[in-house]
């Protein structure tokens, strides 16, 4: 079935890990992708090979408003108006509180939460104005319960959760939808720093035993994204195996 057949979509990260399989996973149901990082040729290389045609990539960090500003211009030139938007870069700088120096919580922010925000106003008033948009935030399951080392991801990912409560509420009357995925431990680059000990604690945690794989984010994703979930905004979803319910 291709619900998104030729609708964009805007994925931020979409170079690896979620990203990517989001999508791919947006491609696959016929959406055009614009795939967004910091590594632009990485990004070029990701859209080209992505299922079905009329991708692209860009280089562009999300933490810089200009540049968010800039790409959203010349997506919109490429492929036509942005009616969907994921913003899933992100990235982590762990350190216990009392060692955490102020460039890792501003690093933290200034990607997760402010690039989420930078992406999410420049795309808004096309959606306004065309009564039409989805926009997915990909927080994690410790912006709800915190994480101990993790106080400026967890700070920004819990920033995340009220960002896309308020987008909803602010954006619902000109049907422009906001929700948010909260993955709990999926493997991608950024938990392979994890060992095996690390892993078998985790899966402990986890009732349904394992960690995620990329494509279980993916597919939430495109549920939200497409029509089938018209009716749903605001909305923070787990995909973390009932670790946090
Ligand atoms: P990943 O494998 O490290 O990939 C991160 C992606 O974001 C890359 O494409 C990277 O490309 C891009 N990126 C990072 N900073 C950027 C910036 N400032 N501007 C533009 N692009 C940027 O990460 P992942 O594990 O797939 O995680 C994706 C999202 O899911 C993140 O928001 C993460 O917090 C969230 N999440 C992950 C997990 C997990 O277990 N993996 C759990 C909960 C939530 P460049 O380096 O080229 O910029």
């Amino acid at each position: 079935m291709n619900e998104l057949d030729q609708k964009v979509a805007v994925v931020t990260g979409g170079s690896r890990g979620i990203g990517l399989a989001i999508s791919r996973a947006l491609a696959e149901a016929g959406a055009r992708v614009a795939v967004v990082a910091r590594n632009g040729d990485r990004a070029r290389e990701v859209a080209a090979a992505l299922p079905g045609g009329g991708h692209q990539g860009y280089a562009c960090d999300v933490a810089d408003p200009a540049a968010v500003n800039e790409v959203t211009s010349a997506v919109e030139s490429d492929l036509g108006p942005v009616e969907i938007l994921v913003n899933n870069a992100g990235i982590t700088r762990d350190n216990i509180l009392l060692r955490m120096k102020d460039e890792e919580f501003d690093e933290v922010i200034a990607a997760n939460l402010k690039g989420a925000f930078n992406f999410t106003r420049a795309v808004a008033r096309g959606m306004m104005k065309r009564r039409s948009g989805s926009i997915l935030n990909i927080t994690s399951v410790v912006g709800l319960t915190g994480n101990a080392g993790q106080a400026n991801y967890a700070a920004s990912k819990a920033g995340m959760v009220g960002l896309t409560k308020s987008v909803a509420k602010e954006l619902a009357s000109r049907g422009v939808r906001c929700n948010a995925i909260a993955p709990g431990f999926i493997r991608t680059d950024m938990t392979a720093e994890l060992n095996d000990t690390q892993v078998e604690n985790l899966k402990v945690l986890i009732p349904l035993g394992e960690l995620g794989e990329a494509e279980d984010v993916a597919g939430v994703a495109r549920f939200l994204a497409g029509p089938g979930a018209r009716y749903i905004t605001g909305q923070v979803i787990a995909v973390d195996g009932g670790m946090v319910m």
